[in-house]
C-alpha cells in the first residue's frame, strides 16, 4: 500500500458546511481525488486544551462548537464511526509521549464536521480526532505529529484542520477584502513551506510580526504543523484555496 496523502484545510466560517462554493468544492475534489481512508485522524482547531488526548469512543458524537448561527447548522450531523483500536495504536506509537484516550467529552467537532461534509459526505469512514496540547511549544506539534507518519502507510487520512491567518478581532463581516498584513502572512507561511523550512514554522519567534498577527490565538495554526511533519524528502507539497477573505486565510495544504 502506498502512504496516504495527508492535507490540512482552511475551514473558515462553520456556514461552510451548508454551503456550496468554490472552497468546499477543492474540499470535495480532494475527497474524491484521494484512496479511501481506512481512517481519518483529524487535529482541529476546535480541540485546544491543556493536555494531549485521542478520542476512542466507537460512535463519536457530532458538537456544535460555536453560538449564533443559523438553525440548519445545529441540524448538522456526521454520524461516522469511530475507531478504538486506532487510538490506542496512536497511544503506542507516539510513546514516550502520553496520550490520554477521551471515551465521553469529545467527539467530532465542527472543526472537523464542516470540512469532510464535503470531503467524505457519506460518513461511512471511521473518524478519530487528536487534541492540540495549549501547554506545549509549536516544535511539541511538529514533533508529535511526525511520529504519525507511520499511520499513512496503513491506510490512515491525516487531516488538520485550522487557518493559517485567524484573528477574528480585525476580521470584517462586511468586507471580504484581503488585509495587507493577512496577505504577507500567508505569502510568508506558504514560502516557509515551499524551501521546506518547517523548523522556521515550529519556532514562533521567527515567523514575524504578520504571521504572529494572524496566529494571536495559534490553535487554528497548529493543525498545520501536525500536517508538514508527514512530508517525507521529496515528498510534494501543494497548495489550494490559497485566499485571504479579511483576516482569515482559507490556503489548503495537501502532502503526497
Ligand atoms: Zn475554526
Amino acid at each position: 500500500m502506498t502512504a496516504m496523502p495527508a492535507a490540512f484545510f482552511g475551514h473558515g466560517s462553520p456556514m461552510n458546511a451548508v454551503e456550496r462554493n468554490r472552497y468546499t468544492a477543492a474540499w470535495t475534489a480532494f475527497g474524491q481525488a484521494v484512496p479511501r481512508p481506512r481512517a481519518i485522524l483529524v487535529i482541529s482547531a476546535h480541540w485546544y486544551i491543556n493536555a494531549t488526548a485521542v478520542t476512542a469512543m466507537p460512535r463519536p458524537r457530532t458538537i456544535h462548537d460555536f453560538y449564533g448561527f443559523p438553525s440548519q447548522l445545529y441540524d448538522v450531523d456526521y454520524p461516522a464511526p469511530g475507531l478504538p483500536g486506532l487510538a490506542e495504536e496512536i497511544s503506542e506509537l507516539v510513546k514516550p509521549t502520553w496520550v490520554g484516550a477521551d471515551v465521553d467529552s469529545w467527539g467530532i467537532d465542527h472543526g472537523t464536521w464542516s470540512v469532510l461534509v464535503h470531503a467524505f459526505p457519506d460518513a461511512s469512514i471511521p473518524v478519530v480526532q487528536l487534541s492540540i496540547n495549549a501547554d506545549k511549544p509549536f516544535d511539541y506539534h511538529l514533533q508529535l505529529g511526525a511520529k504519525l507518519a507511520p499511520l499513512r502507510e496503513s491506510g490512515v487520512l491525516i487531516v488538520g484542520s485550522g487557518n493559517i491567518v485567524h484573528n477574528l478581532r480585525e476580521f470584517s463581516f462586511h468586507n471580504p477584502a484581503p488585509l495587507d498584513w493577512a496577505v504577507r502572512a500567508d505569502t510568508r507561511v506558504r514560502a516557509l513551506i515551499e524551501a521546506g523550512d518547517y523548523r522556521a514554522l515550529g519556532d514562533a519567534n521567527a515567523l514575524g510580526a504578520d504571521v504572529l498577527r494572524g496566529i494571536a490565538g495559534p490553535e487554528h495554526f497548529l493543525p498545520l504543523l501536525y500536517v508538514l511533519a508527514q512530508a517525507g524528502p521529496g515528498e510534494p507539497v501543494s497548495f489550494f484555496n490559497d485566499t485571504v477573505i479579511s483576516s482569515i486565510s482559507m490556503t489548503c495544504v495537501r502532502v503526497g
